[in-house]
């Protein structure tokens, strides 16, 4: 039996006519007639729908060759707002966004090492609120999107919690937010949630794409033909715990040799621990200042990485490596993985292998989120569920 989660939608719904608008607009009247094959009428009726519920709006004109202007129509995806956060190790992030990933203002917190979800979300909660009242678009609010370190439980909106944050273990993320905002709400690996950011700013090309992240912990997303790639359980692409033959370095995961032992952010404060380094900051300020130690610390991590992103490289033989994070994209780190993946990797791989640091900074992971929401939000399926609740005009 075929078991199938999305609703049936006709390929002339609006939802359907919204999707083909999105991959190709901006569009004439005509021009959309003739992707989607349906009568004039009809289109009209459709794209009438569309715009009372502010999904299309007018995108200038095209010059024909009878001399006409034709109107443009394109997909509003400025008219709603998300609310998106990236909850990190030591960190928590919120950004009110639009559904192109425009941040609109953001709220940045510092979080104890061993913070506890008891504490964390009523704070998120609040910080929530408080944001969407400050930027005013609290009433186009239509979801929001949460990236958390460690694996997902899709089903459940639970999140598997790294051992480092033993608390958050089977935390039920979904229902707060959910319950407080009156929105659905999605969560993602901040690994995954980095590297959709990088996919969608790159205009959503159609290849493969790994995005490795380093910061406190090492995470890797992979999105293969447009699509984020999780794995049956959402561990997919984990490379930092991959092992490193020789080492028995003590990992958070509870295994030794672990690459995230000695490579990880974490793993960078405790190696320079004795040069007075005491939180990732410090590692990045000192790796910027070109002290020796902090260099040599950071090249060797980048070498680490490397070794198993060339493993990895071989076997995806991925189009484009985007490496972002506070550790991933120092050059002394990035330069060492580079070179290593070059050497190792299988060479018919690396012909068409392009490496480059994420190019989103701080707003990757908001950009990736942006990107799912918008992706759940402009679905056929929501889109003509939307229309049949509307009103008989
Ligand atoms: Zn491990």
């Amino acid at each position: 039996m075929l078991v199938t989660k999305e609703t049936p939608t006709s390929p002339t719904s609006p939802g359907h006519v919204l999707a083909v608008l999105r991959a190709e607009g901006p569009l004439t009247r005509l021009e959309l007639q003739e992707r989607v094959g349906l009568s004039r009428v009809t289109l009209v009726e459709r794209l009438d729908l569309l715009r009372r519920l502010g999904l299309v709006r007018q995108a200038g004109h095209r010059e024909s060759s009878g001399g006409r202007r034709a109107e443009m129509l394109e997909v509003n995806d400025t008219g709603r707002t998300a609310l998106v956060a990236d909850l990190g190790q030591s960190h928590a992030t919120l950004a009110v966004v639009d559904l192109r990933g425009t941040v609109f203002a953001r709220d940045d917190h510092r979080l104890a090492v061993r913070h506890s979800p008891q504490e964390v979300v009523p704070m998120l909660l609040d910080a929530g609120k408080r944001l969407l009242e400050r930027t005013g678009r609290a009433d186009t609010l239509c979801a929001m999107a949460l990236s958390v370190p460690g694996q997902i439980d899709h089903e459940r909106g639970v999140t598997v919690a790294p051992p480092t944050m033993p608390d958050w273990n089977g935390t039920p993320l979904r229902r707060p937010f959910a319950e407080v905002f009156g929105v659905p709400v999605l969560l993602e690996n901040d690994a995954n949630a980095l590297t959709l950011g990088d996919y969608y700013a790159m205009g959503r090309p159609d290849a493969t794409l790994v995005g490795v992240k380093v910061g406190t912990g090492i995470g890797t997303g992979v999105v293969i033909s447009g699509r984020i790639h999780r794995g049956e359980s959402g561990s997919a692409g984990e490379i930092g715990h991959m092992r490193i033959e020789g080492s028995e370095q003590q990992c958070s995961c509870g295994r030794r040799g672990c690459v995230a032992a000695s490579a990880s952010g974490q793993a960078l404060t405790r190696i320079l621990r004795s040069t007075g380094v005491r939180t990732i900051a410090d590692v990045v300020r000192r790796v910027d200042e070109g002290r020796g130690d902090a260099v040599r610390a950071a090249a060797e991590a980048g070498r680490l990485v490397g070794t198993v992103l060339a493993t990895m490289v071989t076997i995806i033989n991925p189009r484009y490596v985007r490496v972002g994070g506070a550790i991933g994209v120092l050059p002394p780190f990035l330069e060492a993985l580079r070179r290593t993946v070059e050497a190792n990797a299988h060479a018919s791989a690396l012909r068409s292998l392009d490496i480059e640091p994420s190019q989103l900074g701080e707003n990757g992971a908001f950009v990736g989120l942006a990107g799912l929401v918008a992706d759940e939000m402009l679905s056929p399926a929501t889109v003509d569920a939307l229309a049949a609740a509307l009103p008989q005009s």
